[in-house]
């Protein structure tokens, strides 16, 4: 995306501004897909990354699928116009009253505990379920977001697999997936290998499996000087040995994966504005009009994002600390390289469209920014920045003499 282009959006709208490049998410769910050579292959679009309407729809008119993780991500993917059995629900810890209103919904179940899975036997034997493996291999950069290893929240122990069996059978559970997703941040072709293998040795013990799920964790680049996962050269790799194992089995499984990270997060750019500019005995401070309230991952993964001066790309560059307006400490970025920042400058966050507008909040009683989608050149407003009414729209107005 041009930074005029940016700009422009900003001068339309306002700041702090999301904004979404249509196009750049098309290429890349484009790519995503080309690089399987299977019969069948089914992407989710895990949309905990980015959930607008309109980025939902675009995926929708990709044709991919949604991966959800809450019964109202369900909802908001059915008013997007996915149908029941596009949408794979995906939860973790939620109440049986949960899992029964998907049922209604009519969605794909992906269960992730034991005793669920007994629930269902006992109560909804029809009912067709996939089933979340914690395979136990450690992946990913950091432990927030690594999933996978042997003390997490997710999926059944892959050491439970003889308890799974015995409950299936005795319960006649109809299993069509079985799922794993490891986290996020994977970069070596060999970990998804080898975490593939040992889930086709679950699959061989259901002869009901047509679906086998490997979730995501495609790395994307934060740096510039970063590696990303290759997607053609991992697909390529992956594939083979999934048609290795169809062939093995004679039988034509359907490959699926849900990515979030990798096909939204290089299409998202965040724009502030530069309130002050504060120089201290021993840094530079940028203020910004935003804070960990719109943009959390720095504080929350001691996330990188890169940082551009869009107002003044040629100027001196500069060392800088990049901080928020939030009363803590929420700094974005420490002894950061940029163009000479001055009072009112436009600044940019790359890598803003997985897991930032979703991850806001309204902190200091600070309204949300708007969010923009830009597709072929024309920029929409796809949500409206919040203002003190949308704050106070849930409190109630109550007399209570203190
Ligand atoms: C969050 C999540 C994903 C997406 O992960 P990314 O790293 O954003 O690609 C996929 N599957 C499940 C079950 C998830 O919870």
């Amino acid at each position: 995306m041009k930074n005029e282009a940016l700009i422009s959006a900003a001068k339309t709208h306002g700041s702090p501004l999301y904004i979404y490049d249509a196009d750049q998410i098309k290429a890349n769910y484009e790519q995503f897909t080309e690089a399987f050579k299977v019969e069948k292959l089914k992407v989710h679009y895990a949309c905990k990354a980015l959930n607008n309407q309109a980025v939902l729809k675009l995926f929708k008119s990709l044709g991919a699928g949604l991966d959800c993780v809450s019964i109202q991500e369900v909802q908001l993917g059915l008013k997007a116009g996915f149908q029941a059995k596009d949408i794979l629900f995906t939860p973790n810890n939620i109440s049986t009253e949960e899992y029964e209103e998907a049922i209604t919904l009519g969605v794909k179940i992906n269960i992730d505990n034991l005793y669920t899975l007994e629930y269902f036997g006992m109560n909804h034997p029809d009912i067709p379920v996939y089933i979340r493996i914690n395979p136990h291999l450690m992946a990913g950069g950091n432990h927030h977001i690594s999933v996978g290893h042997i003390d997490s929240k997710f999926g059944i122990s892959i050491h439970q697999l003889p308890n799974i069996e015995r409950i299936v059978q005795k319960l006649n559970i109809h299993v069509t997936g079985i799922h794993v997703h490891t986290g996020s941040d994977i970069l070596d072709a060999d970990v998804f290998i080898k975490a593939a293998e040992l889930l086709f040795s679950v699959v061989e013990r259901f002869h009901t499996v047509t679906h086998i799920d490997f979730g995501s964790g495609f790395k994307v680049a934060y740096r510039p000087e970063d590696l990303h996962t290759d997607i053609d050269a991992f697909g390529k790799k992956f594939s083979e040995a999934f048609n290795d194992f169809c062939e093995k089995q004679k039988k034509t499984y359907t490959l699926e994966f849900e990515p979030g990270k990798y096909v939204v997060s290089n299409a998202g750019y965040f724009i502030t504005k530069s309130n002050l500019i504060k120089q201290t005995t021993s840094c530079t401070f940028v203020g910004l009009d935003t804070g960990f309230n719109h943009l959390i991952r720095p504080m929350f993964y001691n996330a990188y994002h890169h940082i551009e001066n869009l107002s003044n790309p040629a100027g001196e560059k500069k060392v800088y600390n990049v901080v928020g307006y939030v009363c803590e400490t929420d700094s974005f970025a420490l002894d950061r390289i940029i163009s000479e920042v001055r009072k009112g400058d436009l600044l940019v966050f790359k890598n803003a469209g997985a897991y930032c507008a979703t991850m806001a909040s309204n902190y200091n009683s600070r309204p949300r920014p708007a969010e923009v989608m830009i597709v072929e050149g024309k920029d929409y407003l796809i949500k409206r920045r919040e203002t003190l009414e949308d704050l106070m729209r849930t409190q109630m107005e109550v007399e209570i003499n203190y």
